[in-house]
C-alpha cells in the first residue's frame, strides 16, 4: 500500500471503552458525517470485541478501522493472545504497536515493537508505531535521546521500503490522559527530529513522505495549531475520540489547518 501525508491522518484510539452496541452507535455518527469529512484519512481503532461489528456498520465507508495491538505469532498455542491474520480478518487496515500503555503495564519493550512491526508488515497491516518521553526525562532534556533509541531499536534490520509503511505516533506520556499538552513548538521540534533522522538514514523520499501523528490530549480546540506545523500530519486521539461530536469536530480542524499550511 502506497502511503501519503497529503491528507492529516487522524485517528481514534478507543482503548478500553466501548461495549459493542455502543461501538456501532458511534461509528454509525461518525460515518454519516463521514461525506463532509473526505479530506482527511480516518480511522477509528476499538477494542478487538468490537471490531467485527464495526466494521459491518462501515460497508464501502471511507473510514478504516484498526487494532490496538496483536502477537507476533502468526497462531497456535498462546493463550489470550491474537495474530495479525486475525485481526486482517476482522476488517484492520492498521495496527497500533508500542502504546506507552502496552510499554508500561504489559511489559513491551522496543525489541518487542520491533518484532511487532515486522509481523504486522508481512501481513499487509499497517504499524502506527507509538514513542514519546516521560515526564522525568523531558525535564532532565532526555527527549531527543528517548526518541532516538526508540526508532533506532524499533526499526532494527528493516528496510528502507518497509520503513515507509510505518506510521510514527509521537505521544509524550506526560501528555496522555492528563490535558496536558506539548504546545505546537514542542510538538513540532520532535516531529522535525523525527523527519530529519528518517531522512538522513533512509533517505529524503522516506522523510518528506513519512506520516508523524502527535497523540496526547488533543481536543477540538487544539487540533488546528497542532495540525498547523510543517511536520504534524495527523493526531492519535484517546479520549476525545469517544464522543462523535468532538473527533469529528478534531477532523474538521485538522483539514482547516493542512488546508492553510
Ligand atoms: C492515546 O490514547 O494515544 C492518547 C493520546 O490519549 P489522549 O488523547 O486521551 O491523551
Amino acid at each position: 500500500m502506497i502511503m501519503s501525508n497529503k491528507k492529516p491522518f487522524i485517528a481514534g484510539n478507543w482503548k478500553m471503552s466501548k461495549t459493542i452496541p455502543e461501538a456501532v452507535e458511534l461509528v454509525r455518527e461518525l460515518n454519516e458525517a463521514s461525506s463532509e469529512l473526505t479530506e482527511a484519512e480516518i480511522v477509528v481503532i476499538p477494542p478487538f470485541t468490537a471490531l467485527n461489528d464495526v466494521k459491518n456498520t462501515l460497508p464501502g465507508s471511507s473510514i478504516q478501522i484498526g487494532a490496538q495491538n496483536f502477537f507476533w505469532e502468526e497462531k497456535g498455542a498462546y493463550t489470550g493472545e491474537i495474530s495479525a491474520p486475525m485481526l486482517k480478518d476482522a476488517g484492520c487496515a492498521y495496527v497500533v504497536i508500542g502504546h506507552s500503555e502496552r510499554r508500561q503495564y504489559f511489559g513491551e519493550t522496543n525489541e518487542t515493537v520491533n518484532k511487532k512491526i515486522k509481523a504486522s508488515l508481512a501481513h499487509e497491516l499497517l504499524p502506527i508505531m507509538c514513542i514519546g518521553e516521560s515526564f522525568e526525562e523531558k525535564e532532565k532534556g532526555k527527549t531527543i535521546n528517548k526518541i532516538e533509541t526508540q526508532i533506532t531499536e524499533g526499526f532494527e534490520g528493516l528496510e528502507k521500503k518497509e520503513i515507509s509503511q510505518i506510521i510514527i505516533a509521537y505521544e509524550p506520556i506526560w501528555a496522555i490522559g492528563t490535558g496536558l499538552t506539548a504546545t505546537p513548538n514542542q510538538a513540532e521540534d520532535v516531529h522535525r527530529f523525527i523527519r530529519n533522522k528518517l531522512a538522513e538514514n533512509y533517505g529524503n523520499e522516506t522523510g518528506s513522505c513519512a506520516i508523524i501523528l502527535y497523540g496526547g490530549s488533543v481536543k477540538p480546540a487544539n487540533s488546528y495549531s497542532l495540525l498547523k506545523e510543517e511536520d504534524i500530519n495527523g493526531a492519535l486521539v484517546g479520549g476525545a475520540s469517544l464522543n462523535s461530536e468532538s473527533f469529528i469536530e478534531i477532523i474538521k480542524e485538522a483539514i482547516k489547518a493542512y488546508k492553510e499550511k
